[in-house]
């Protein structure tokens, strides 16, 4: 399943970013198996306004370029 969460810190403002995560739901446990961050943006919009440094500090998802 997606869900959305308040995520890490944004590197740029300190802004708790949001990040769409998808979890891996065990039936033998309450726990996910895995999450696995799909996309992240911060509130304050410092991805769209600052691409490079935002790629620069910010961890890689599966979206970005390596
Ligand atoms: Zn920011």
């Amino acid at each position: 399943m997606h869900t959305t969460r308040t995520g890490i810190a944004c590197a740029l403002c300190l802004t708790p970013t949001t990040e769409v995560v998808y979890l891996v739901l065990s039936a033998q446990s309450p726990f996910p198996q895995r999450e696995d961050v799909q996309d992240r943006w911060c509130p304050v919009g410092c991805r769209q306004l600052h691409p490079e440094r935002w790629k620069e500090a910010m961890p890689l998802l599966p979206g970005d370029d390596a």
